[in-house]
């Protein structure tokens, strides 16, 4: 695997063969939970194909050309033809597996899958998840003796590594970037010496055995599991915004602002992320429209008051996207005015998302009892309804889900499993 330049493009790529390019940005934590895996799928078909990496902000007359909007982006090649499905945003192991079959056939791709050897490894405590509440568990623990795995499907740092700035952690004077604050947590935890497992594919969790399958061929043994995986953004919904997720549409503002220098993009949203990130969005964009179904925003005053000062933020309030459609320009709106019910189209450069957030439960088989907003519910010591399991940060059941709660939750679940343990 190598990187190339968009000289390169028309020999290595269009008369290269088989080709998988990868459209790489910095400061874009789904491209460095890629990089691994894209790696190891390189080196285990590197008598299939060619990998290439390429780096988008450096590219961009090539990136705009193949109309490549969201990083990363995965393309197949054969003989200069794009082929299979292009892949993007959270890219997964088994998603790359599934994208080489377009190039070299399901038989080869179950062949080289076979072919890999599945092991177990044992642990006193495995942590599913690296945001804040996984990481303090995890340093609690290492500073404890006990012998710990933090697994997490991307890096480490969860949704604090993708906000912009964070102000209100205790212990700075200045506002710090999301993206160092949440390095130094995990250095800290890794140092320690807890052993990491990130950007994995998290394939199988058995909650009761306590049994955790990563990549198809690793399991991993503990006596106790915490559960720290945070929330994922939730989806409009409507016609056309998973089509266009990655391609016009995007949820991170971190990743994707500095791609619109000088556009017009709108934000739907009104709560504390889609303002805050609106105002930073304008460091890069002419011009954004806020989108919010209310009449007034959610966020908070100091939010507010900053966006209603910024002249290159406007607002349409109390208007919905029914919609989206791929446009010349970018992406074309469909929105519906909540009062008189007319709907207008807006042709914008790009649409960025923040509607609110959902649990990452998925694996866990609906066996935790959850509250009425579908949170796992959790005792004092954070143990849930399952002996040995615990939940902590945002995935839990509580009221404020901030930085320094899932850190107090990863606190309060270590010390009760040392105790626990040490028994
Ligand atoms: C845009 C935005 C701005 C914010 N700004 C602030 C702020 O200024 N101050 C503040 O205090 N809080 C802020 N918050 C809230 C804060 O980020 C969260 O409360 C905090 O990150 C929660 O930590 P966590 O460890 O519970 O989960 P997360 O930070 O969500 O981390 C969860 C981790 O779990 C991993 N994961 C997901 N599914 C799996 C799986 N199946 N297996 C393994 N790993 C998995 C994810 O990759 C991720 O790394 C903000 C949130 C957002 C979205």
């Amino acid at each position: 695997m190598r990187e190339i330049s968009s000289k390169e493009f028309e020999k290595e790529v269009l008369q290269g063969g088989k080709v998988v390019l990868d459209f790489y940005s910095t400061e874009c934590p789904p491209c460095e939970a890629l990089a691994p895996k894209f790696e190891s799928v390189a080196e285990l078909f590197t008598d299939d194909a060619k990998f290439f990496k390429i780096f988008r902000q450096e590219n961009r007359d090539l990136s705009e050309k193949l109309s490549v909007k969201g990083s990363p982006t995965v393309l197949f090649y054969e003989d200069g033809k794009e082929v299979g499905v292009r892949l993007s945003g959270g890219i997964r192991r088994h998603d790359l597996f599934e994208g080489m079959k377009a190039l070299v056939g399901k038989e080869r791709v179950k062949e080289v899958r076979d072919k890999i050897k599945p092991i177990v490894s044992e642990y006193d405590v495995a942590i599913l998840g690296g945001g804040p509440g996984g990481l303090t568990a995890g340093l609690y623990l290492c500073q404890a003796k006990i012998n710990t795995a933090l697994i997490d499907i991307g890096l480490p740092g969860g949704n604090v590594a993708t906000t912009h700035m964070v102000s209100n952690y205790p212990g700075f004077i200045d506002p710090q970037p999301g993206y160092m604050l949440s390095h130094y947590m995990s250095e800290q935890t890794k140092q320690c010496g807890t052993t990491y497992k990130v950007a994995v594919d998290v394939t199988h969790v058995d909650l009761e055995k306590k049994e955790i399958v990563i990549d198809e061929f690793e399991t991993i043994k503990a006596k106790k599991i915490i559960i720290a995986t945070g929330t994922s953004p939730n989806y409009l919904g409507v016609p056309g915004e998973k089509e266009l997720k990655g391609n016009g549409i995007s949820y991170c503002a971190t990743c994707d602002a500095k791609y619109f220098v000088d556009k017009e993009v709108i934000v739907v949203g009104g709560g504390n992320s889609a303002i805050e990130e609106a105002d930073f969005i304008t460091k890069f964009a002419s011009k954004v429209t806020i989108v919010h179904q209310f009449d007034k925003l959610q966020a908070n005053k100091t939010a507010q008051e900053k966006a209603f000062n910024n002249p290159k933020i406007s607002f349409m309030l109390e208007h919905e996207p029914r919609g989206f459609q791929k446009s010349k320009k970018g992406v074309k709106v469909e929105v519906e005015d909540l009062k008189t019910k007319e709907r207008k189209e807006i042709d914008t450069d790009g649409a960025f998302i923040f509607v609110g957030l959902k649990p990452n439960l998925d694996l866990f088989n609906n066996k935790l009892e959850l509250d009425d907003w579908g949170y796992i519910k959790t005792n004092e010591d954070k143990e849930t309804s399952i002996k040995g399991v615990y939940a902590v940060g945002d995935v839990a059941s509580k009221k404020y889900r901030q930085i320094t709660t899932a850190i107090a939750d990863g606190t309060i679940a270590a010390i009760s499993i040392t105790r626990e343990l040490d028994k």
